[in-house]
C-alpha cells in the first residue's frame, strides 16, 4: 500500500491527530544507507515522527530533527517540511546491536540516553524555532511526548514503529500523534488516556492490515479525518547544481590543491547517499569561476 498520512480531529476540535504509514519511506532511507535493523528502527521512527511535525507546518515552511543521544549509532537527522519532503540520515548506518530484554531491536541501546532532541523549525521568520529536550527514553516516541510536553507545551501521545523482515527490508512501519488542546474535561482526557493505554504497538496494528482510519477511530471518539495525504516521501534537495556552490566555496587553493594532488573529487550527499564526481576538467571550470 502506498504511504499515506491522516490529519484528523475530536472531540469538537480539542483533541488533533496525526496518523502515518511510513512503509516506503522507511524502505528508501534503509535501502539508500545500508542500515542495519537496529538503525533502521531508529531512523525510521524519528522520519515517522519528522514527517507527521511536517504536516502541522504550511507553505514553504520546514524543520528539521536532531537526536544526539550519545550511544553508538551517532546522530539521527531528519529533514521534513509541509510539502511531505522527508530525507535523513544516521551518523552510524552499522551500529548492530543484541535484542534487548523483551526481544526488540535495542533502540534506546543505540540511540543511547545522555543527550538531547533538538527540532529546529524555519517558519520563514527572521529567527528559526529551536526548542530541545534531553532524552529520557531512546526508544524516540517516549522522547517526542516529552518534546511536545515540554518544549511546545501541548500534552501528546506519539506512537512509532518500524518493523523490519527477516531479509532486512521494512515489513511496515508508521506512526500516530495525538495532541490534547486545551478545553478538555478531565473525563474526556482519562477517556482517551484509557484508550491510548490499551492499543496494541502501531505495527502490530498495520501488520494485521488495519487501516490508519480504523485506528484512529478505536483511539479517539467522533474522529474526524479532515485530510488525506499520500505526498509523504523521500525527497532529497542535492543537486549538482547545489554541490557545485559547495564546492566553489571551499576557494581557489583548496580546488587547486584538490585538482594538483586527486585529479578529480567526488562529493557524497549526506541525506541520500548520492555520489557527485568531478573529473579534472570540471574542477578547472570551477576554478574558472572563481
Ligand atoms: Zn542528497
Amino acid at each position: 500500500m502506498q504511504d499515506y498520512l491522516l490529519r484528523a480531529t475530536a472531540l469538537n476540535g480539542k483533541v488533533r491527530a496525526f496518523a502515518i504509514l511510513t512503509k516506503q519511506l522507511v524502505e528508501e532511507l534503509r535501502s539508500r544507507h545500508q542500515t542495519t535493523p537496529t538503525a533502521t528502527a531508529a531512523l525510521g521512527r524519528t522520519a515517522s515522527a519528522a514527517a507527521m511535525m511536517g504536516a502541522m507546518l504550511k507553505g514553504d515552511e520546514r524543520l528539521t530533527v536532531q537526536v544526539k543521544g550519545g550511544g553508538p549509532i551517532g546522530q539521527i537527522v531528519v529533514d521534513a517540511d509541509a510539502r511531505g519532503e522527508v530525507r535523513g540520515y544516521v551518523g552510524n548506518p552499522d551500529v548492530d546491536l543484541p535484542l534487548n530484554a523483551v526481544g526488540k531491536l535495542d533502540v534506546a541501546g543505540a540511540v543511547g540516553t545522555d543527550g538531547f532532541l533538538y527540532v529546529t523549525k524555519d517558519l520563514g521568520l527572521k529567527e528559526p524555532y529551536s526548542g530541545s529536550i534531553p532524552i529520557i527514553s531512546g526508544e524516540l516516541a517516549e522522547d517526542f511526548t516529552y518534546y511536545f510536553a515540554k518544549s511546545e507545551q501541548t500534552p501528546s501521545a506519539v506512537a512509532l514503529g518500524v518493523l523490519v523482515d527477516v531479509d532486512y527490508t521494512v515489513k511496515t512501519a508508521g506512526g500516530f500523534i495525538v495532541q490534547l488542546l486545551p478545553g478538555l474535561t478531565d473525563k474526556e482526557i482519562s477517556e482517551i488516556e484509557q484508550q491510548l493505554s490499551q492499543i496494541p504497538p502501531i505495527t502490530t496494528l498495520l501488520e494485521r492490515g488495519e487501516d490508519l482510519e480504523s485506528i484512529l477511530k478505536t483511539l479517539l471518539p467522533d474522529v474526524q479525518i479532515l485530510e488525506r495525504r499520500e505526498d509523504v516521501r523521500f525527497q532529497c534537495k542535492c543537486s549538482r547544481d547545489r554541490v557545485e556552490r559547495t564546492m566553489i566555496s571551499l576557494g581557489r587553493a583548496e580546488l587547486e590543491s584538490l585538482l594538483e594532488e586527486e585529479g578529480r573529487a567526488e562529493l557524497v550527499c549526506h541525506f541520500c547517499n548520492e555520489k557527485y564526481q568531478f573529473t579534472g576538467d570540471d574542477l578547472r571550470e570551477l576554478i574558472q569561476q572563481l
